[in-house]
């Protein structure tokens, strides 16, 4: 089985050994991971690593969404010129996060602005260099809608296309992404958890050519491994998960959920080798 974790963040201080974390992906059948930068500090230890170990790491830069008050414009000048000289998978993770509040002496508004105003940048940037984005949104209640913002921003860059990770959102919010943004989600260990059932629903009906499978390590450790420090292998339980949801083969999962993210990351053939 060849599958790809699509996002994880291998520049984590969870891990100590990488080696380890490479044979251990390896024997579950994980055989490519697209780590996902998230502030200045990791960008640079995230593209040395991918550089290192091109087979198995691809790397795509951004800011996260929660550390939007922390980066500077000049920060955000030097990402731009990081990805402008290294070979990215997309842009990401980026995107727009409702569900935290507002650290304190910002109020909710500015603190929804900024982070609006980042997404807006990178997606800029993801069109200037030809590249697709990763996206995070995670609301909290109905009262601030962050994907109904994301949907807005995205919709001003029709040659960028989005996944939006570790997707629980609903089968209507899910037509939006693949009919309106040419988009894609991606799943995560959260589908092993009890009462997912909704976001299992989706997992099970959604086409075969608009999802891709994740851990988002070093977080959401898939059952029975749930609350620990998870890694890239443990996608083969996202797989066996939804083999089981669409009543078919963890063999046929992996193959259409490589070839899509092979497509939307635009990873070179040699980047998965037949396993
Ligand atoms: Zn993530």
């Amino acid at each position: 089985m060849s599958i790809i974790d699509t996002h994880c963040h291998l520049i984590s201080d969870k891990y100590g050994d990488f080696e380890s974390l490479r044979r251990n992906s390896l024997a579950l059948g994980v055989c490519h991971c697209i780590t996902q930068g998230t502030d200045p500090h990791d960008w640079e230890p995230q593209l040395e690593l991918a550089a290192r170990c091109p087979d198995f790491v691809s790397v795509c830069l951004a800011v996260h969404p929660m550390e939007c008050l922390a980066v500077s414009d000049a920060d955000c000048e030097r990402m731009a010129a990081l990805c402008r000289c290294h070979p990215l998978a997309a842009i990401g993770e980026t995107g727009l996060d409702y569900y935290w509040p507002a650290p304190e002496g910002h109020s909710e508004e500015d603190y929804h602005r900024r982070q609006r105003r980042l997404l807006e940048y990178h997606f800029a940037l993801a069109e200037e260099l030809a590249l697709n984005i990763s996206l995070h949104t995670r609301d909290r209640g109905t009262a601030h809608n962050c994907f109904d913002d994301a949907i807005a921003i995205a919709r001003n860059f029709p040659r960028v296309r989005p996944v939006f990770h570790c997707f629980i959102g609903s089968p209507a919010q899910a037509d939006t992404i693949f009919e309106q943004l040419d988009g894609m989600v991606s799943f995560t260990g959260l589908l092993t958890f009890r009462k997912t059932e909704a976001v299992q629903a989706v997992a099970a009906a959604v086409p075969e050519e608009r999802f891709m499978v994740e851990t988002d390590s070093p977080f959401l450790s898939p059952e029975p491994f749930r609350g620990k420090v998870n890694i890239p292998g443990r996608t083969r339980y996202v797989v066996d998960k939804i083999a089981a949801l669409r009543g078919c083969t963890p063999e046929d999962i992996a193959a259409l959920t490589t070839a899509n993210a092979r497509r939307f990351f635009r990873l070179p053939e040699s980047f998965v080798s037949p396993a």
